[in-house]
């Protein structure tokens, strides 16, 4: 079966790890790249990484982001340099991010890239790119515009979040590869990542979310929010700040007319009317995957709901 995944960093690697896991599914991934920024000269891509490092098996899996088996050397030296280091990166780290900027220097698409990272990672599912252009989002706070990291790792995601907006996302072009993965997918999972900048970019991707709505794919979303909360993250505060529900209502009403099942936790089945009058079937179950059994076990479950609609 042919799965494609819409998935940010963290919560859409743990989903993406699940699908990884199941035989009969052919995975290709859909990531997010407008957390991306320059640091140092080098071009990072944090989701993205997230997703290489996750399915090769070189996960800090305590951590849920970085590399196991990581040094602090190269930023230590950045650091005795002057240079501003409150983007953490690893030594092992820093290796990929000068890979991917050569690469980029020399004219390479972002898009292939990735790809050839993901063979040499020996990953056997598809990870692409919605488009090869550069978007960045952008976040307002009471002290004025951040960049996504200033905002989520320098200031540790404290500030209240008034506005959003995704940089360059209005010219960005949706890749050929995102395209044919949309058309040709039996189904189309949005992984339980933050709806509004990891799947929010995705989908604002021209004429990404005309592909989805003609793909003739059942499209299935997972909510990040369990009981109104974040498993980790600023979705939820994020949401409320700017004005939407905080919770899998709140989930559901911004796929309306995109996702026709919404995958919500056992303990909110109080919402599930709400879910079905936005024309969205709701399926309580357990969202949570602690480990790659829950992940495995979330994305089986999936599958089941997909073949009991064909
Ligand atoms: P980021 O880019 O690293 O921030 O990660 P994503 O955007 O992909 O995912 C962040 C979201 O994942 C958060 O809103 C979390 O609530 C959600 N999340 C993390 N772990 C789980 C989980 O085990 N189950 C569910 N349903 N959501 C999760
Ligand atoms: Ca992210």
């Amino acid at each position: 079966t042919k799965v494609t995944l819409l998935a940010g960093g963290v919560g859409g690697a743990k989903m993406a790890e699940g699908f990884a896991a199941l035989d009969d599914v052919d995975l290709t991934i859909i990531g997010n790249v407008a957390d991306d920024e320059e640091f140092h000269g080098l071009w990072v891509s944090p989701d993205i990484d997230t997703m290489l490092y996750t399915l090769s098996g070189r996960i800090n899996r305590a951590q849920g982001w970085g590399l196991a088996d990581e040094g602090r050397r190269g930023l230590d030296m950045l650091t005795d340099l002057g240079a501003d280091t409150w983007m953490f990166l690893g030594d092992r780290d820093f290796g990929l991010h000068i890979y991917r900027t050569e690469r980029l220097r020399r004219g390479d698409r972002p898009t292939e890239i990735t790809a050839d990272i993901a063979k040499s990672f020996g990953i056997t599912s598809r990870l692409i790119l919605p488009t090869d252009d550069r978007v960045q989002t952008r976040v307002r706070t009471e002290a004025g515009w951040l960049s996504f990291q200033e905002y989520f790792v320098r200031e540790r995601c404290a500030p209240e979040v008034l506005e959003l907006t995704y940089e360059g996302l209005e010219d960005a072009r949706m890749t050929a590869e995102a395209s044919s993965a949309l058309a040709e997918a039996d189904l189309i999972v949005i992984a339980p990542s933050n709806p509004l900048v990891s799947i929010g970019p995705i989908l604002g991707t021209a004429g990404l979310r005309d592909a989805l709505k003609t793909a003739s794919a059942p499209v299935v979303a997972v909510s990040p929010l369990i009981a109104g909360k974040v498993v980790k993250g600023p979705a939820d505060r994020m949401l409320a700040g700017l004005g939407h529900r905080a919770d899998a209502v709140g989930v559901a009403a911004l796929y309306e007319n995109l996702a026709d099942h919404l995958l919500i936790d056992n303990s909110d089945t109080a919402l599930a009317g709400e879910i079905s009058a936005k024309g969205i079937a709701p399926h309580a179950t357990d969202i949570l995957m602690p480990d790659l059994a829950g992940r495995a076990r979330l994305a089986g479950e999936i599958m089941s709901l997909f073949q009991e609609l064909e």
